[in-house]
């Protein structure tokens, strides 16, 4: 298992990106080399053994990329803002006990959305005074157990402060509230995606927001905090975040106006990764810089004493350190028009190429230097025309049984994923240093009938 320390040649068949201090840009993870036999390692184990191993497909995640993206957000924001900072890192990119674990070694907050996420973050060991609880339709059960364990709730709507009255009496003492509203910034990403424009489900309209920064002085059960808006993800541009700054300055001081002692400005989330070659986003180092510099040239602006700047970073901290392991089978040649090439999982693993149109990066694992003479397009195992993962993907000719690697799957695949077609899920391992653990089992066909219920009048017997 344990691979030579060689680098992966920049040169074939795509450019890899070496610079370490930017892992975000880099589109594989920052281990990735070749072994003394020419294939593709990851955290010095060989993919191809990790495939054999573990069976496929199956997700690996490089621990040395992940710390590093979680140290390049702390570093920054410890570089670049003056005041206190805390980076949140929004676990619906990849919610499981493990990353939960890194991320809090690393010293990240957390952003959870339903109780599953926030039992994770419990159980993975992150605190409750790091945990911020997002979402549109809470439930009663969900803001409860948050303000149990004193995770900030984000307020989206009026229904999640009417909940909260509701509970308020069960509370130990005021709830620790932040309130999210649509700053009506407009950014180039997949309408899906977007947040920050004025049509959206998230947050509160910010017509509103001085009625409801009113309506909370008048709310003993509550302490508001702090202040939220995030304009979407797999964004490249800067301004878009620059001037979320001064909207975001604007909402502080009104509030701070109404004597709410709010201390947190929360910026969202949001920073594009490279997911083919031609994609070029911003560092962690420059997002968080241009960032830190427009809250604190907002916050001058207004006479504002610094808030503690908080951001919420999902797929730029998971993502590059995540690839995908499948299993080359069936292969279908349409003369003159393209060929297929299935592999054994797909768009239950990852559902964003059909979903959002989303393109990748992939080389076979034993043979990624080989000249890459033939183009096919990689196609997932589902009875769906669109169970696509790649199309028009340059590759050595590869046959049932080559193990394929998909680069940059560690964010909103696994998390995305489903059962369609009653498809286990696969298992994760992660790897380190020569060594591979797992950290999710992969799903078993009888578990997805464990909740399968048959009333015996429906019993066939025939
Ligand atoms: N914060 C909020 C409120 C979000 O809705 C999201 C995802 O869209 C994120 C953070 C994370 O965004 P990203 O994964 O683009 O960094």
């Amino acid at each position: 298992m344990v691979t030579s320390r060689e680098p992966l040649a920049p040169s074939r068949p795509f450019e890899v990106d070496q610079d370490l201090s930017s892992p975000n840009r880099n589109l594989t993870p920052l281990t990735t080399r070749l072994d003394g036999e020419g294939r593709l390692s990851l955290g010095d184990c060989t993919l191809s053994d990790l495939a054999r191993r573990y069976g496929t497909p199956l997700y690996v995640l490089d621990e040395t990329t992940l710390r590093a993206t979680c140290r390049a957000y702390r570093e920054a924001l410890a570089r670049h803002y003056p005041g206190e900072a805390l980076a949140i890192y929004a676990s619906k990119a990849n919610s499981s006990l493990a990353i939960t674990a890194l991320v809090a070694a690393e010293g990240l907050g957390l952003d959870a959305v339903s109780a599953g996420e926030l039992l994770t973050a419990f159980q993975g060991g992150m605190a409750g005074e790091r945990i911020v609880l997002h979402g549109n339709n809470k439930s009663r059960e969900e803001l409860a157990l948050a303000v149990a364990h004193g995770v900030t709730v984000v307020a989206d709507n009026w229904r999640d402060l009417e909940l909260l009255a509701e509970l308020a009496p069960s509370f130990p003492g005021p709830a620790r509230l932040m309130l999210r509203f649509t700053p009506g910034i407009e950014c180039h990403t997949h309408e899906y995606i977007r947040t920050g424009h004025l049509d959206s489900k998230f947050g509160f309209d910010p017509d509103q927001l001085e009625a409801v920064l009113r309506h909370l002085t008048t709310c003993p059960w509550a302490r508001l905090t702090g202040l939220h808006a995030h304009i979407g993800s797999q964004i490249f541009e800067l301004q878009p975040h620059r001037d979320l700054a001064a909207v975001l300055a604007d909402a502080l001081a009104l509030a701070r106006s109404l004597g709410h002692p709010v201390e947190d400005l929360n910026v969202g989330g949001g920073l594009g990764i490279r997911y083919v070659a031609s994609d070029d986003p911003p560092s962690i180092d420059a997002w968080v810089r241009t960032v830190a510099e427009a809250v604190v040239e907002a916050c001058r602006e207004r006479g504002l004493v610094l808030p503690r700047l908080l951001c919420e970073p999902g797929r730029s901290l998971v993502a590059t350190a995540g690839v995908t392991l499948y299993e080359v089978g069936s292969r279908k040649p349409i003369p003159g028009l393209r060929t297929y090439l299935s592999v054994d999982g797909g768009m239950s693993d990852n559902p964003r190429p059909i979903t959002y149109q989303s393109q990748y990066t992939a080389l076979l694992a034993d043979r990624p230097m080989a000249e890459p003479n033939e183009t096919v397009t990689v196609a997932g195992k589902h009875c769906e025309s669109g169970d696509v993962l790649l199309k028009d993907l340059a590759l050595p000719p590869a046959t049932a049984g080559d193990v394929l690697v998909v680069f940059a799957t560690g964010a909103y695949n696994a998390s995305m994923g489903s059962n369609y077609n009653r498809i286990p899920r696969p298992a994760t391992v992660l790897v380190a240093e020569g060594s591979a653990e797992l950290v999710q089992r992969r799903e078993q066909p009888e578990d997805l009938l464990r909740y399968d219920v048959l009333p015996s009048r429906l019993r066939y017997l025939g």
